[in-house]
């Protein structure tokens, strides 16, 4: 099994994320782990098929290569262990089903990611599991929305498109008094930002395909967790015959041993753009927590280490057609969903519909910016360009999103 740095003694992040995962025994001289292409595990015989003690016995059951990929993102995450699935939907997805069951009532924050709600409004629900959205900002609040048989609270933090930030201390403190378990998406910061177990949550996923891939070319999720709510999740996990391939398993683990680099980047980055962008006449609002204009900066600064490269821009009214001509016109942010990658992206923010507590109703038209790893005068000046082509217009009647 892979072990962390290994020598008891505490390290920076930094070491762990470059030294967590490697494994010992007969590997023990390579860097990398050997990416294990299996289903077949051979047994010499059978007392040792039937003893149990055999460390690998399927290839869906774990493998050396999944091994390395876990217990790296276990130190990351800071938990005692983590189950990798296809994708970071699917993670999000097994690790729900490990902690609710029919007839059991879900607490999910009204800004978790849209296909992740489809999950509680879609399938959770078929299977007798009722699900209530709640205002991401409520903290203490969800006291109120407790029921008997409230058995989790899914939450991100913050929200991908519209970046509000959750008490999770507050959240978890009332969850836990009641019986009910927090799931936490931690995809936007990874535990090199922010720490969800030592927050309270039970479980913190990650869409590694995000910045622990970090290169846009895999998809890969994982879920970490201690204690019993692990048990329950290994369980569910093998139970529902999650695996990933060997390949994208690889490409996370190798993504990973650069985070701490690239999300410093990333950061130092996106936080000069978020501030020239605050100081454009086009631009009503920057949505990034680590501003200190945001509306959560207080709790951002008390529970996260740092902020990643992903931020909403909500600009003064403008026409429709010359919004699309801003980004249509950049020659550096291309035009795509997901982000984490080492690539400037960006995205009309349509969500609207994907929001039921509390409406989203934002006074101009908003975009979302991934701020990749180029040269961020190059950025501005992309931005500077594209922002010519924006037509005002009046502002859009109360009521209409
Ligand atoms: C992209 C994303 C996911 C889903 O990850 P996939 O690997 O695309 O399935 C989950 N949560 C958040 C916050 C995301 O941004």
């Amino acid at each position: 099994m892979a072990e962390s740095v290994g020598d008891g003694k505490a390290h920076s992040i930094d070491t762990e994320l470059v030294h967590s995962g490697r494994l010992g025994g007969d590997h023990a001289p390579f860097v990398n782990p050997p990416v294990v292409h299996a289903s077949t595990v051979l047994f010499e015989s059978v007392e040792q098929l039937h003893s149990k003690k055999a460390r690998y016995v399927y290839g869906r059951r774990g493998t050396p290569t999944s091994d390395a990929l876990a217990s790296a993102i276990s130190d990351l995450e800071g938990a005692e262990g983590t189950v990798i699935t296809p994708s970071g939907l699917s993670a999000i997805a097994v690790a729900l089903m490990a902690i609710v069951k029919a007839g059991d009532h879900l607490l999910v924050a009204d800004n978790v990611y849209g296909p992740g709600r489809d999950i509680c409004d879609r399938v959770l629900r078929r299977f007798g599991v009722d699900s209530t959205f709640y205002d991401p900002r409520i903290g203490a609040g969800i006291e109120a929305l407790i029921r008997p048989n409230t058995s989790a609270v899914y939450l991100e933090s913050p929200g991908s498109h519209t970046f509000e930030v959750a008490d999770l201390p507050a959240i978890a403190e009332v969850a836990h008094r009641h019986g009910a378990l927090v799931a936490v998406d931690n995809t936007w910061a990874t535990g090199f930002f922010h720490k969800p177990l030592a927050l309270g949550a039970d479980l913190s996923i990650l869409a590694a395909t995000k910045y622990v891939v970090g290169h846009s070319d895999a998809l890969v999720g994982t879920v970490s967790a201690s204690g019993e709510a692990l048990r329950k999740l290994r369980a569910t996990h093998g139970d529902l015959g999650m695996w990933t391939g060997p390949d994208d398993m690889y490409l996370a683990l190798r993504g990973l041993r650069t985070l701490a680099v690239r999300l410093r980047q990333h950061q130092e980055s996106a936080l000069r753009i978020a501030r020239w962008l605050e100081s454009r006449a086009e631009v009503s609002r920057v949505l990034y927590p680590a501003l200190p204009t945001h509306p959560d900066y207080a709790l951002w600064r008390r529970d996260f280490t740092g902020a990643s490269g992903l931020m909403g821009v909500v600009l003064h009214p403008a026409t429709p057609e010359s919004v699309a001509a801003l980004i249509d016109s950049l020659r550096l942010f291309a035009i795509g969903f997901s982000w984490g990658g080492f690539e400037s992206l960006i995205v009309p923010t349509e969500i609207a519909h994907a929001r039921s507590a509390n409406p989203w109703q934002p006074e101009g038209p908003v975009i979302r910016l991934q701020i990749g790893l180029e040269s961020p005068d190059d950025l501005i000046a992309d931005l500077l360009a594209g922002f010519e082509l924006l037509v005002p217009c009046e502002p859009p009647r109360a009521g209409i999103k």
